[in-house]
């Protein structure tokens, strides 16, 4: 609780249009607050399948069509993997559906 230095009335929080104010109702005295505005969370999350951790839940994954190297099936999961610099390429890794054999896939 603040008191109004002008008068020593407690100050009423006000919503202004982008901002919240204390203000004294008796003198008008304003004082701004710099904490009090509302954090509106906005981020929208990406759907591009970008998984940072090298060994993802299986069930989020696509499939493609992917010849494993280790027993010769043909269908493999699939995700990409972001390096930290944002200017190297992603690496995209494949996943046999039978075998479990993970591998790499470059450019
Ligand atoms: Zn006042
Ligand atoms: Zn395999």
């Amino acid at each position: 609780m603040e008191f109004c230095p002008n008068c020593g009335k407690v100050l009423s929080l006000v919503k202004k249009s982008d901002a919240v104010v204390l203000v004294c109702k008796k003198c008008g005295f304003e004082k701004s607050m710099e904490k009090a505005v509302t954090q509106v969370s906005s981020k929208k999350k990406s759907k591009v399948l970008t998984i940072e951790k090298e060994t993802p839940d299986e069930e989020v994954l696509p499939t493609i069509d992917a010849l494993c190297p280790e027993c010769g099936n043909n269908k493999a999961y699939w995700w990409t993997v972001q390096t930290r610099s944002a200017d190297e390429p992603m690496t995209t890794f494949l996943r046999c559906t039978r075998c479990k054999h993970t591998w790499r896939e470059y450019g």
